[in-house]
């Protein structure tokens, strides 16, 4: 595996500086990041035929701060591996992970703490990620004393108050001492947010992060996420079944398909000019009353394929009502459309637009 030669824990990662260029650099990135899950049967390792599901399948993407990028697919395309992946969750099976430039492999123990410092993840659910038996109070307080934050009860009480504030949990003492099952769905996720700010990190995770709410209260989650990326100058991957969210929400959008990135560039251009026959169907299906026709025919295109015998070629063309002989054979290569914007597919190649 690439990162195995490399030294374990994750140093420092300051807020990077401007490339050569003048241009952002990115403060976290991932390339080639894969990873395969080896299929067991009864609870064991299917040895025989070393049978796998192919979760995430050389993902590259770049975070930036003060910037929300989008990771959008339909469930089981592995999004929120991608996540878990980048939080360092679980090891990659390849691919290198980089934050401030630096490559990290962390996963246990005090280079872990640091990495998770720098880069925090927050659960779609937040009524299983708060621990039930804890009090707000103490769910914050946590953070701050674990990353030396906070030394003595009055700094704790302190840090508590101003995280509440910070996501609009006022007046904070109203808030303190009550336990998860106390608070709205909303309030809860805003708890798992400030949970998240008082690690002081320089990423957040968002996966799915409104999805689990009423749709009434989702459009303030999301305004709380953007402005505390403008106030704190965050990198915010903001993962999501809603493409038309994204539109709204983010910079950049990356499409995943079937453990793959099918597209991405500047969010108004990938939702507005989607060049992927995927993103096509997604923003299809996306609920329009306008577009009822669309959803009816984006309905009859298929299901995701399995991710233990993926198809050859590009994995979408099953579903795709433009597969040509070469879809089945090959996977697309990446083709840059301009102003950022690219696209895995055989449609916006020369090879392809001859077939
Ligand atoms: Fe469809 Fe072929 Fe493009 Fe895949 S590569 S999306 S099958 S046209």
């Amino acid at each position: 595996m690439p990162g195995d030669s490399q030294p374990r824990g994750t140093g420092t990662a300051a807020v990077p500086a401007p490339d050569a260029d003048g241009g952002p650099r990115p403060i976290l990135e991932a390339e080639d990041l894969t990873k395969h899950f080896p299929v067991h049967r009864q609870g064991r390792a299917d040895l025989g035929r070393r049978r796998v599901v192919h979760a995430v399948d050389g993902v590259s993407l770049a975070l930036y701060p003060g910037q929300v990028t989008a990771l959008v697919g339909e469930s089981g395309s592995g999004k929120s591996t991608v996540a878990r992946l980048l939080a360092q969750l679980f090891p990659a099976s390849a691919g290198t992970i980089r934050l401030g430039g630096q490559r990290v492999r962390a996963r246990r123990g005090r280079s872990f703490r640091r990495y998770t410092r720098q880069v925090q993840l927050i659960f779609q659910d937040p009524f299983s990620s708060l621990n039930p038996i804890h009090t707000v109070s103490y769910l914050l307080r946590r953070p701050l004393r674990l990353h030396g934050y906070a030394r003595s009860t009055a700094q704790s009480e302190d840090g508590v108050a101003r995280l509440l504030a910070e996501v609009n949990l006022t007046p904070p003492r109203q808030f303190m001492e009550k336990f998860p099952h106390e608070l709205s769905g909303g309030q809860r996720q805003r708890v798992a947010v400030a949970r998240a700010l008082g690690a002081r990190p320089a990423v957040i995770l968002a996966d799915e992060p409104v999805s689990m709410l009423d749709v009434s209260i989702r459009l303030s989650i999301l305004n709380l996420l953007q402005r505390l990326v403008t106030e704190r100058n965050l990198a915010l991957l903001y993962i999501t079944h809603d493409i038309a969210s994204a539109r709204y929400f983010a910079t950049s959008t990356l499409v995943m398909y079937a453990g793959q990135i099918v597209e991405g560039g500047p969010s108004e251009t990938v939702t507005q000019q989607p060049a992927h026959p995927y993103t096509q169907l997604l923003i299809a299906s996306a609920p329009d009353p306008e577009r009822l026709e669309a959803v009816a025919e984006a309905a009859a295109t298929g299901e995701p394929p399995s991710l233990v015998t993926p198809p050859a070629g590009c994995r979408f063309h099953p579903r795709c009502p433009h597969a040509m002989d070469i879809c089945r054979q090959a996977h697309p290569p990446r083709s840059d459309l301009g102003a950022g914007h690219w696209a895995h597919c055989w449609l916006h190649t020369e090879q392809g637009g001859a077939c």
